[in-house]
């Protein structure tokens, strides 16, 4: 019990210390800490601490997740109001203090990494799912139906993926827009038909779905849209039970050349500075997107297994399916 709830303990402190050292600043301690929202803070805490089970940081309740993204909830004091100098100055201090902290305990926490690759099945996916059982690690593949349909390998590659245990296929639309994003997303129902066609041709099981030319999230509380067209079709998709995802790092490699737009070590570094920094959509997971044709030579393939050996060799991220996106804590 003790060694899971000290993290949290060593918040509340910090939290006691900042409006203990915002009193030296001016009057914002008379505020601060006489406001009722300030008390409920901090009796948050003390419940916490009282009565939260031992694996409270691991079962992913989100409380570190909710402090990284909020880290100040200042009350909004009518009575006593404070100048609009001290309180931001207040607020950046706190934050960065929250932050801190917070970071500090993430870290020491499970890290995961999701390496997704899109617009399969192509040249290249027999590839990937051959290093995926080499490697034995988790791959999410996000499939375009049309593309199963232009020949006989191709379909028997969507079979391997189909039967490949450590692989998870998902809803990418059944055309891809025809590469057309503007003229696609402006008709929404067509283009929502257009992943339901794709779910029932594939089989797919999973209701997940990141659509083509757009890096849009929409799941459990989560909304963000990157273009606004194409935000209804994600909407509906949500409306109808489907987790919308996009990505964190995107990695690009000519695919007829195999030669890298990032190279392995650069990639591998965005990765680790995405999981260091907590700058991911969630912390402590980092979402990579791929795409099947990149893996179409024998020097993109090297690349890739190059990249899963670094990762693997000096990281403790863990490879998971997008499906059980994401790890809160
Ligand atoms: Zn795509």
């Amino acid at each position: 019990m003790w060694k899971t709830i000290k993290p949290i303990l060593n918040l509340g402190a910090i939290m006691v210390a900042a409006v203990a050292f915002a009193g030296c600043q001016g009057n914002l301690i008379t505020s601060a800490a006489s406001s009722p929202l300030d008390t409920v803070e901090l009796d948050k805490h003390n419940v916490l601490l009282d009565t939260l089970p031992d694996d409270t940081v691991d079962n992913g309740k989100g409380y570190l997740t909710n402090r990284w993204r909020d880290p100040v909830q200042m009350p909004n004091d009518t009575l006593n109001p404070i100048s609009k100098d001290s309180l931001a100055r207040f607020m950046r201090m706190e934050r960065r203090r929250v932050r801190d902290s917070v970071r500090q305990e993430l870290d020491k926490l499970p890290k995961h990494i999701y390496f997704t690759f899109d617009d399969g099945p192509l040249i290249g996916s027999s590839a990937i799912d051959s290093i995926a059982r080499a490697k034995n690690i988790k791959i999410s593949a996000f499939l375009v139906g049309r593309h199963a349909h232009m020949s006989r390998r191709l379909q028997r590659d969507l079979q391997r993926y189909k039967d490949n245990r450590l692989i998870d296929c998902y809803n990418h639309s059944y055309t891809h827009g025809g590469n057309r994003f503007e003229t696609f997303y402006s008709n929404p129902v067509g283009a929502y038909e257009d992943f339901d066609k794709n779910e029932v041709d594939l089989g797919l099981t999973h209701k997940i779905a990141r659509l083509p030319g757009r890096n849009i999230w929409i799941y459990d509380d989560i909304r963000r849209i990157d273009l606004k067209s194409g935000a209804s079709t994600a909407d509906m998709l949500y409306t109808n039970g489907y987790k919308v995802y996009g990505w964190d790092v995107e990695w690009r490699i000519y695919a007829a050349s195999g030669r890298p737009v990032q190279s392995v070590q650069e990639i591998y570094t965005r990765l680790r500075n995405y999981m260091a920094n907590k700058s991911s959509m969630e912390p402590n997971n980092v979402v990579l997107l791929m795409h099947d044709d990149m893996f179409q030579t024998k020097k993109g393939q090297h690349l890739l297994t190059s990249l899963i050996d670094t990762i693997q060799a000096t990281t403790d991220f863990k490879f998971e399916f997008m499906r059980d996106y994401p790890f809160r804590y």
